[in-house]
């Protein structure tokens, strides 16, 4: 039976047509190099929109998530116990709460496990995992490879950690994340997770995690998956908070007609992308503005049409520091009219060139859908200083920048939210230089410097970090065994002793 919500690759490749959401998850990436997108946007109209109102988060998220997977990929119960024990794992009642700042509202995303936005997708890809594999998918393993420059590793650790089925290996450069991010990682001890510091820079990382997808022998031989920003689930999680967000503003702003704006910290676009979507199912959006530190490709790009990549600007925002964003290319397609055919070459010449430009009418249909700002490390700690000194409220450097884009586009009324990606306390370096002393970190950060450690450092070598994929899991399975063969040794002797035991009883009996 066909599935009842279907997508297919940006780039046309017909094998992939018509995929399942299942499918989807677990391949992550089309073998084309394409993204999945899927086949028709679904709708809400207003009076669901409105029956919504009185819905807890995970009801709203299971609602919406609903209408992209299908009673066919996870029936209603599974998918509602999938989202509620994700949403569970926060440490806020409303998951991903807004607060009134400075007469706008931010919406504060930093409440999971990990202290930043990564985690509301990644809890449940995790469950979606787990889910898949238990039913038999893909042999019923799977083993995510992924390279982590800070954020993206500690949020993929929290959501697969003793998850069945999962292996989860992370690739960070030795001495090049800061020590929260390190330790967010490798204080983690379940028998799953293998941090794997690796003799290189991010880069170096990244490009071990193309070549060991691109070795078709290893990727089927351990079941290879990943968890990066375009794996489509990351994306359809998002979706809920622009929902809530617009619920929770209407609930007080009820003037017929009101529209919500939002100010999206943004990187690989996977944030914001979830707000279009929202925006193309009929969520009362308003602007969408990009907001990007000096790694301002976007940014150029809406401005005047230049998407061109440049090097790597380090910067106090270090988790919107990207030459490419890897989602816009679901973007692109959707401003060709869907068309594989114009996407696809498109991104060839944007390979080939590292340069993409648009003009005309298609450039103003672009400005019509996103506006963007750009805010450098000057403006980033004055927007810091100020919230703190003048509104009492705490930004962490990439929260700031949201909110500086809200300011340089005049948009700071009671309609605008800006998303608030991570709490300060994850970059206390970069805020110390705006706000000093800091607050107090939250406790579950605190404690990270007394806990035990476990890592361990490999050569800048794909082979290297192939063989230490491949023992980590067969010593895992192989330990998984023993405890099967051990519990049958205790089963058994409990037997055996329970026999003896009748035998015994019987006998005494007898004897009487
Ligand atoms: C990943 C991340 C971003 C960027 O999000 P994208 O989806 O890549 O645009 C912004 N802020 C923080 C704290 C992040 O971790």
């Amino acid at each position: 039976m066909a599935p009842s919500v279907t997508y297919s690759s940006t780039r046309g490749s017909a094998t992939e047509a018509s995929s399942s959401f299942r499918e989807v998850v677990l391949a992550g990436l089309c073998k084309d190099k394409g993204l999945f997108v899927p086949d028709t946007i679904p709708t809400v109209g207003r009076g669901e929109l409105e029956s919504w109102r009185t819905l807890n988060y995970a009801e709203l998220s299971t609602r919406i998530l609903a209408k992209y997977i299908g009673p066919d990929q996870v029936p209603a119960e599974d998918l509602s116990r999938i989202i509620t024990t994700a949403c569970g794992n926060f440490r806020h009642p409303q998951v991903t709460p807004l607060q009134k700042v400075n007469g706008h509202y931010v919406l504060e995303l930093f409440h999971g496990p990990t202290f930043a936005f990564k985690d509301v997708a990644l809890q449940m890809l995790g469950g979606f995992f787990e889910y898949f594999l238990k039913q038999g998918s893909n042999g019923g393993r799977l083993a995510v490879l992924g390279a982590t420059s800070g954020d993206t590793g500690s949020a993929a650790i929290a959501g697969l950690r003793g998850k069945e089925g999962v292996d989860c290996v992370i690739l960070y450069p030795k001495g090049r994340v800061s020590e929260i991010q390190e330790r967010q990682m490798t204080t983690i001890m379940d028998e799953n997770i293998h941090c794997c510091a690796v003799e290189g820079t991010f880069d170096d990382c990244q490009d071990i995690v193309k070549g060991a997808f691109q070795d078709a022998a290893f990727r089927d031989e351990v079941k290879l998956g990943a968890v990066n920003s375009i794996n489509w689930a990351r994306v359809l999680a998002q979706t809920t908070y622009y929902f809530w967000s617009y619920l929770r503003v209407t609930d007080t702003n009820k003037e017929p007609g009101t529209k919500v704006s939002f100010s999206v910290p943004t990187g690989n676009f996977g944030d914001i992308l979830a707000g279009y979507y929202c925006r193309r199912m009929g969520l009362p959006i308003g602007e969408l503005v990009v907001a990007t530190n000096e790694n301002d490709i976007l940014h150029r790009f809406f401005q005047n049409g230049d998407y061109s990549r440049r090097d790597i600007n380090k910067t106090i925002s270090p988790s919107m520091d990207i030459c490419v964003s890897s989602n816009f290319e679901r973007y692109l397609f959707h401003l060709m009219d869907d068309d594989p055919e114009k996407l696809s070459n498109l991104m060839k010449a944007f390979e080939a060139t590292s340069r993409l430009t648009l003009s005309g009418r298609t450039l103003a249909r672009a400005q019509e859908d996103f506006k963007s700002a750009k805010c450098d490390t000057a403006q980033t700690l004055d927007v810091i200083k100020t919230y703190k000194e003048k509104h009492g409220y705490m930004l962490c450097p990439h929260s700031a920048v949201g909110v500086s884009a809200l300011d340089q586009l005049d948009m700071v009324k009671d309609t605008s939210v800006a998303l608030a990606t991570a709490h300060e306390a994850k970059f206390p370096d970069a805020v110390k230089m705006a706000v000093n002393p800091l607050p107090e970190a939250p406790p579950e950060l605190a404690r990270l410097w007394k806990m035990k450690t476990r890592s361990q450092v490999c050569d800048n070598d794909l082979a290297a970090v192939e063989d230490f994929m491949r023992k980590r899991i067969r010593e895992r399975l192989e330990r998984g065994k023993a405890v099967v063969q051990y519990g049958k040794w205790v089963l058994g002797g409990a037997f055996v002793a329970a026999v003896l035991g009748v035998v015994a009883v019987a006998v005494t009996r007898r004897k009487r």
